[in-house]
This record gives C-alpha cells, sequence and structure tokens, in this order.
C-alpha cells in the first residue's frame, strides 16, 4: 500500500478502482504500467474501434464522395494491420512497461520522421496517414476507456488535472471520486467537485500518475487529502468505519431540512445554493436550499459545441426557475475566460488570462452576445422569481453601460410584446478589489451585491486561483479581504441593498459568526454545505 498527500475539497470517502483520464485535446501523457497484459487488451479493443470507425467511413465515402476517396480509409485499415507499426507499439508497452496512448504516439513520431526522409513523395505522403491513425487510436484508446466507463462500476477518476469542461463532461453516475496531480482548492474543477457531492483530492503530485494504473484499488479520504493505492485490510476497515462516521453525520442534518437559518438571538439570514447545471439544482433541493445565491450559466455554454440560442437558453433557464417553484434563483451572466476556455469562443491566447478577457468584458466587448443572453434571462424572469447580476465589475461606466443594454432588451421585448417581469432584480458581484472600494458608487446604481471572495482572493493577493504552489499564500481569512468585505456590506446597507456572498468562503463554518456581525445578508454555498451551514448558524447567538 502506499500513500499520496494532498489537499482534500470534498469531505467524504470513496473506496473504488481507478480509471486514468486522458486529455484528449493535450500531448500525450507518458507512464508506466504494471500490468502489461490488461494494456494490451486496451490496445486491442482501441484497435477494434478504430477499424469499426474505419470501416464505416470507407462505406460512407463509397456512398458519397466514390471510390478514388474512399480508397484513403483502406489503405488506413491496412495500416493499422501494418506489422512494423504493430509490433513497434507492443514492444514499447512490454520492455519499457509505458500506456498505449504512449506507445502509439512514440512509434508514429518515429515512423512518420523515417517516412518523411524518404526520396519517394508516395512514402513521404504515409507519414501524414501514420500521423491520422495513430491520433485515431489514442481517441480510441479514450474511447474504448469511456465505454468500460459507462458500462460498468463506478471509478475513481486519476488525472493530471481537470478542466472545468472535462469535469462537467463526465458521466456524474460513472465518477465515484476525483484525485488529480495538480489543481487548487479554489479552482472551478474543485468547486464542481464540491456541487457534484464526490470525495475530491487534489494536489497529489505528479509521482501518483506512475504509481497509479487503470483499475487499480483506491481509497479517496476527502477529508484529510489521503489517496491510497492498494490499500491492506486494514486500511480498508478503518475506511470503512470512517465513512460510516461521515454517512451519521450527514443523517443527523437532515433533521434541520424545512427549518429557518436563523440564530439563538433571532438574527435570520438567507441560505441559498450554488449551482451550474440541472443536476445541482436536484442536490441543491435535496439539501433544502433557500434559493439559488449563483447560477453558473456559463456551463450551459460549455457544455454546447456553438453558442446556445435565445431560446435553448430560455428553456434551460425556465428550467431551473420552474424546478425552483418560486424560490429565488440568481444567474450570473456569462463568465468565460480565465481558466473557462471555449473553443467556440476563439478568445486567443493571453499571457495573463485571469486578468485577460473575461467575463463582463467579453460581453461588453461583444453586445450581440450579451443580449442574446439578457433577453433569454429577461423572457424566462415570468416562470418564476429571477434575478441577474454580472461578474467581474471593476468600473461605474460598466454597470451603467449594462443597465443600458438591459434598457434596450427591455424596449426590444416589448415591442415584440414579450412579457417579462418589470421588477427583476439586478445586481453585480464583488470580486475584484476595484469594486471593492467603490461599492459606494455602485451601490445606488443596482438591487444587490453578492461578494465573489474566490476572484476576491486572487485578485486582492495577487494569487492566481489556478496555481497550486501558492497554496502558502492563499491567506483566504486575510484582513484585506475581509475590509473589503466589510466595506461592501457598509456601503450595501448605506443604500438600502442588500448583500451575499457566494464565494466558497460562504461556506466556511469559522468566519460565519464575522459574516453575520457585518450585516451580511445571504450566504449561498455549494449544496453539500447548506445544511451543515444551517447548523452553525443555528448555534450562534449574535447578542453575546
Ligand atoms: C467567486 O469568484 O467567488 C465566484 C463565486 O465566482 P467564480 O468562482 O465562478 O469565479
Ligand atoms: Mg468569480
Amino acid at each position: 500500500m502506499t500513500t499520496y498527500y494532498g489537499k482534500g475539497v470534498f469531505d467524504a470517502i470513496a473506496i473504488g478502482k481507478a480509471f486514468l483520464f486522458q486529455h484528449q485535446d493535450r500531448p500525450v501523457r507518458k507512464y508506466c504500467v504494471s500490468n502489461i497484459p490488461r494494456e494490451l487488451e486496451r490496445l486491442k479493443a482501441a484497435k477494434e474501434l478504430a477499424k469499426k470507425q474505419l470501416r464505416e467511413f470507407h462505406e460512407k465515402a463509397l456512398r458519397e464522395v466514390g471510390e478514388a476517396t474512399a480508397q484513403i480509409f483502406e489503405v488506413h485499415m491496412m495500416l493499422l494491420e501494418d506489422d512494423t507499426y504493430n509490433t513497434s507499439i507492443q514492444d514499447l508497452i512490454e520492455t519499457q512497461s509505458v500506456n498505449a496512448e504512449y506507445a502509439v504516439s512514440a512509434t508514429a513520431e518515429s515512423l512518420s520522421i523515417t517516412f518523411s526522409s524518404m526520396e519517394d513523395a508516395y512514402m513521404q505522403d504515409r507519414a501524414a496517414d501514420i500521423k491520422d491513425i495513430s491520433d485515431r487510436l489514442i481517441l480510441c484508446l479514450g474511447n474504448a476507456e469511456k465505454e468500460t466507463l459507462k458500462s460498468t462500476e463506478k471509478m475513481i477518476i486519476c488525472a493530471d488535472d481537470l478542466t472545468p469542461s472535462d469535469t462537467i463532461s463526465l458521466n456524474k453516475d460513472s465518477v465515484l471520486a476525483f484525485v488529480t496531480a495538480y489543481g487548487s482548492p479554489n479552482s472551478h474543477t474543485a468547486i464542481l467537485a464540491r456541487a457534484m457531492n464526490i470525495p475530491a483530492v487534489i494536489d497529489v503530485g505528479f509521482e501518483f500518475l506512475s504509481a497509479v494504473t487503470n483499475g487499480m484499488q483506491i481509497i479517496v479520504d476527502g477529508h484529510t487529502g489521503e489517496v491510497m493505492l492498494e490499500p491492506d485490510d486494514k486500511a480498508i476497515s478503518k475506511m470503512l468505519s470512517r465513512k460510516q462516521e461521515v454517512m451519521r453525520k450527514k443523517e443527523l442534518l437532515q433533521e434541520l431540512k424545512g427549518k429557518e437559518t436563523i440564530t439563538i438571538d433571532g438574527r435570520k439570514i438567507k441560505l441559498c445554493a450554488n449551482v451550474g447545471t440541472a443536476d445541482d439544482i436536484n442536490t441543491a433541493l435535496e439539501n433544502d436550499a433557500e434559493g439559488i445565491g449563483l447560477f453558473r450559466s456559463e456551463f450551459l455554454y460549455l457544455e454546447n459545441k456553438d453558442y446556445p440560442s435565445e431560446d435553448m437558453q430560455l428553456q434551460a433557464y425556465r428550467r431551473v426557475l420552474e424546478s425552483m417553484a418560486g424560490k429565488k434563483v440568481i444567474i450570473r451572466t456569462l463568465d468565460v475566460g480565465a481558466d473557462k476556455r471555449i473553443d467556440y469562443f476563439q478568445l486567443g491566447k493571453e499571457e495573463n488570462p485571469a486578468l485577460g478577457m473575461r467575463a463582463i468584458r467579453i460581453c461588453l466587448t461583444r453586445p450581440e452576445l450579451f443580449k442574446t443572453q439578457l433577453r433569454a434571462l429577461y423572457r424566462a424572469s415570468v416562470f418564476g422569481k429571477l434575478g441577474i447580476m454580472f461578474p467581474m465589475i471593476t468600473s461605474v461606466w460598466e454597470v451603467e453601460r449594462i443597465l443600458a443594454i438591459c434598457e434596450e432588451v427591455k424596449s426590444e421585448l416589448r415591442k415584440a410584446a414579450l412579457p417579462f417581469d418589470e421588477n427583476m432584480e439586478l445586481g453585480i458581484m464583488i470580486e475584484t478589489p476595484a469594486a471593492a472600494i467603490i461599492s459606494d458608487r455602485l451601490a445606488p446604481l443596482v438591487d444587490f451585491f453578492s461578494v465573489g471572495t474566490n476572484d476576491l482572493t486572487q485578485y486582492t493577493l495577487a494569487v492566481d486561483r489556478q496555481n497550486a504552489k501558492l497554496e502558502p499564500f492563499r491567506d483566504t481569512h486575510h484582513e484585506a479581504i475581509l475590509r473589503l468585505v466589510q466595506l461592501s456590506a457598509e456601503n450595501a446597507h448605506k443604500h438600502g441593498i442588500w448583500i451575499g456572498i457566494c464565494g466558497e468562503l460562504a461556506a466556511d463554518p469559522s468566519l460565519t459568526e464575522t459574516f453575520l456581525r457585518m450585516g451580511i445578508d445571504e450566504l449561498s454555498v455549494s449544496p453539500p454545505f447548506v445544511l451543515p451551514l444551517r447548523d452553525a448558524v443555528r448555534k450562534l447567538d449574535l447578542s453575546k
């Protein structure tokens, strides 16, 4: 048994089999495999899948474009059976104990070099074919695994790291836990794991990836951050009893369902949930959230291959509002950019994406995109109690521009006789130091503030939220952050608007009393934290 230590981001325990996640859009990763026959089996399954795909392409090409073009796929099928190609891949796996993806990629590279250096133009062209079939085979290695993942028991996803789009594309029903070599607790992937109610440990270090193999038994302790490979019987029984203890605590919290979020001395706050997907809404309801304090609408964009249309968005927002049956739902407009990259946005490479074209900056630069979302939101407002909030605000002019665009959208809807809620609340996120510092100027313009402590921490402390190495410098309780929250709360109340916190800090029970004393009106947290936080609030007495 070997134990690795990382950071637990969701307090739950999982015991199960490992599944090595291969990014399909990244360079192939090399790692050691201990079960060589199994790796050869994977290769065989992937080859079968690749052949099946090529046969289908061949038939389609014959039907649609004729025999000459269809021949390309015949050549590819022959290459897949080529002895030199296959022997090289197999030898690499057997002699160097490497993963099949790496063996395919290394073989492709060396054969491509050989073919490209030949005089004969026909042979030179084969270099591209080798590359093509190898890319297909690598893709099939991932897909064959994914098929396994779908059809069998739940597995523990092990990866170097996971982007928000990787995480969102995983089928939640097949995932038992996440373990990543890198990553930071405030990253969107960690936030997603929490919202999905899945044990997760991040930043366990790169060595973990060379030790873990597909199908290996692992224990993931999302509380202590321990990840045990091939645990012995003693470790398994200890973990099983810890797991029961965690379950017992959760059962006790069920008694708080339907109860008010109120302190002993009668101070009531609104306790809401942060969500990003339809699944999260169910978890929010199961955990008795009093509303949705943050709906991260960008996940709708991340899940799609192209810009979601106004109607598609309208249906999605309508479903959320109807599921919440009259409870307040605050939908945040698109917050892509930084770590949330979406190909079809073509954002281009930026030196400092967290300080780059992100969130409201994209919306104000591309008003048509923004207006499509706003129209969908306004039209959805008749199906429940909707509020809209805008991310990454730094300046008064931005809010003025947003409000002007909202007015344009409203007058267009009126002209088209499309109904909407005239009294819908509009708020902004306080997640940059600039917004907190000028909160006295911003408050008169909006109906509420919602503090995004994840970004407020990143921008105030100049600590990249994606960079795990900066952990010692990421003091989420730093006085500067707490003072900015306090200042925003004072300015909100001075101007008669309410203020909530929707960053991860809202769920930190060691700060609940501080936030309540500051006058925070709403806390919005990942669904599994709703009941523990209600418990913490109900034990507080602010009169003391
Ligand atoms: C925040 O920054 O605190 C926040 C809630 O937004 P996100 O984590 O989606 O950036
Ligand atoms: Mg943010």
